[in-house]
């Protein structure tokens, strides 16, 4: 049989998953481990670096190196790196491919399709762009399956004995490093079906990193926008750790030792709240959008499925059970819900027995429509919904439209998503035109239909009434998205860049490693890490003894652990920090900093969550 791997493609890790020995599991990558970090950074050789080791180069090569990159999936953003122009869907290929490759050795088959999960609100060209990344890494991506839903899954099919459970209604909140998902999903028998979505494209984890940093920066005088993005990416860095940390410690030290540079801040999960405060409040605007479109009151939630890794904030849990105190919190592991989902679904997808009769239906997140003409204001056309938000995929829905003027020879349908009154407000997707007879306004008509599929791929069907000539339009190709010459030409393109073998990637990795502690430190310090990356070169390149190349690998990275532990606790900024209090800033008493003022009642609802729990 010809397996089928789940992927997580996430905005800041990937995973992969398979369904095996009836149940989904985890594939681990060469190093061992099942989050590999989505980034991708190529030398000016064409060599490419995936994952953790792109992680480090992000410090040490940040003009070879791209991250976040899931965000602009079907947009035209592109990134320079070693010497070329890539698009995020080729980046995604590259994580895609080394995800495959780790399948590959896992599984001991060459692997040909993969279900791949994506953002609810991931647009037409978003899904078609990642398609195309799975074409480039050699896969073919049949069906794409929403986050969310796959954590529903993964929580119906593991969260008992693999057998129905209970009736019940679940809000997954899935929170990762640059969206925010949330969707009501209703349990019953062997079906799981989505109600409602809703969620917040611009939302994240990193979201939390850039106020830390940004926070960070106030206080040490800095300006973080003016500076430079090798420094910036240091500080985010430092800020994630910091932010991380207080999953496991109410206090924690930020330290930023770069070049000459050293800082230190206090954060704890008091002080994150208060700087972030603006991103909690945004993050209950999907939770009522999805229980208000699903009809649902929040104490009819069952249980509340946590997924993405800014789930792990205790913040967060603690913010969402002041809202949803009688949810059944399930903190299964939220890093993994969505790629154990994917796998469920490979399952699914290969008929395995045990759950072959397991039914996903899934919903249309978005209002799907046509522009029609505003008498009041010719300029601006108004948005006809056709296919509402929330609809049951698959979906098909037909509506009439009329001439809008006196012998008007054709009729052009613009085809558009979103939720806004005025079209030029909502994301336009393509457009179809088709003659018609030439009569007076409103005399001759059209029927337009559009049908959306499970993967989320829209077809236009217009026809003219009284001729009953049609015309269709298959919405993948949006401008930005790529033909079957431009795809056959990036294949082309990414067979030239070549990954290294696991070894040789290993002894990249201790020298990506060695280069983001050079650009960190100064003095002697700095010295002997170049000392050590040189010696560790030559090792590589010139002796080639793999044996001694092992040794000094495990000592030199013992050596850069020791380093990254004494940029962690560097007591002379300890001191300057001891000495000057201007850093410190008396406790506002809980005032929002970013000076907005909390007048409203709703607003000092929010702020009792915490008052209370986590002052000391
Ligand atoms: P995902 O996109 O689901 O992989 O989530 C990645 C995001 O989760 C990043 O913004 C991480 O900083 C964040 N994250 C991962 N682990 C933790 C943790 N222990 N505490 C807080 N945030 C975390």
């Amino acid at each position: 049989m010809e397996r089928i791997i789940g992927i997580d493609l996430g905005t800041t890790n990937s995973l992969v998953s398979v369904w095996q020995d009836g149940r989904s599991r985890l594939i681990p990558n060469s190093l061992g481990e099942y989050l590999t970090p989505s980034i991708v950074s190529i030398d000016e050789e064409g060599h490419v670096y995936v994952g953790k080791i792109a992680k480090e180069r992000l410090t040490s090569h940040p003009e070879h190196t791209a991250a976040l990159f899931k965000r602009f999936m079907g947009t035209e953003k592109t990134y320079a790196l070693g010497g070329r122009e890539y698009r995020p869907e080729e980046l995604s290929a590259l994580v895609l491919r080394r995800l495959k490759e780790d399948a590959e050795r896992y599984l001991g088959t060459e692997i040909k399709e993969a279900v791949i999960s994506v953002p609810a609100y991931f647009n037409d060209m978003a899904r078609k762009a990642t398609k195309d990344a799975g074409a480039l890494a050699g896969l073919h991506v049949e069906r794409i399956v929403n986050e969310p839903s796959a954590a529903a899954l993964a929580c119906r099919s593991t969260g008992g004995k693999g057998q129905a459970e209970e009736d019940e209604t679940l809000l997954v909140f899935d929170f990762g490093g640059g969206t925010l998902d949330v969707s009501l999903v209703d349990c019953f028998d062997n079906v799981v079906e989505i109600v409602s979505v809703s969620g917040d494209n611009r939302l994240g984890g990193s979201d939390f990193d850039r106020a830390v940093a940004e926070q960070f920066c106030k206080e040490h005088g800095l300006c973080f926008d003016a500076l430079s993005p090798q420094r910036q990416n240091v500080i985010l860095r430092r800020a994630a750790q910091a932010k991380c940390m207080l999953s496991e410690t109410e206090q924690t030290v930020m330290t930023v030792t770069d070049g000459e540079f050293q800082g230190q801040m206090e954060l704890t999960n008091q002080k994150l709240i208060q700087i972030s405060m603006p991103l909690f409040h945004r993050m209950l605007v999907p939770v009522r959008a999805v229980l208000n479109d699903g009809q649902k009151e929040r104490l009819e939630i069952s249980k509340v499925v946590l997924a993405g890794g800014s789930c792990k904030m205790p913040t967060i849990q603690q913010y969402l059970r002041h809202f949803l105190p009688y949810g059944q919190m399930t903190v299964m592991d939220p890093d993994h819900m969505i790629a154990a989902g994917v796998g469920v679904y490979a399952g699914i997808k290969e008929r395995r027995e045990e759950v072959k009769d397991l039914l996903l239906t899934d919903i249309c997140p978005f209002t799907l429509g046509t522009g029609v003409y505003n008498e009041a204001d010719a300029r601006r056309s108004i948005m006809a919904p056709i296919i509402d938000r929330n609809s049951v995929l698959p979906c098909r829905k037909e509506q009439r439209f009329q001439t809008a003027k006196d012998f008007q020879k054709s009729v052009k349908i613009d085809v558009y998503q979103g939720e806004a009154y005025y079209v030029d407000e909502n994301i336009y997707l393509g457009e179809l035109s088709v003659d018609v007879p030439m009569a007076l306004k409103g005399q001759e008509s059209i029927t337009v239909c559009y049908t959306y599929d499970i993967n989320g791929i829209l077809v236009v069907d217009v026809k003219v009434d009284s001729t009953g000539k049609q015309a269709r339009q298959v919405i993948t190709t949006g401008t930005y998205t790529l033909d079957p010459a431009e795809l056959e030409q990036y294949l082309r393109d990414l067979e030239q860049l070549h990954s290294l073998p696991a070894d040789e990637e290993d002894n990249q990795m201790l020298i990506a490693w060695g280069e983001r502690l050079f650009a960190q430190t100064t003095g002697e310090l700095r010295e002997e890490i170049g000392r050590r990356i040189q010696y560790f070169q030559h090792l590589v390149n010139q002796e080639q003894d793999p044996y001694k190349i092992r040794k000094q690998r495990k000592y030199i990275a013992d050596f850069f652990e020791r380093a990254d532990r004494y940029l962690d606790t560097f007591a002379d900024a300890w001191q300057r920090l001891e000495d000057d209090s201007s850093w410190y800033e008396p406790d506002s008493g809980g005032a929002d900093p970013y000076g907005e003022g909390t007048e409203s009642m709703a607003e000092e609802e929010d702020l009792k969550w915490y008052d209370g729990h986590l002052t000391s």
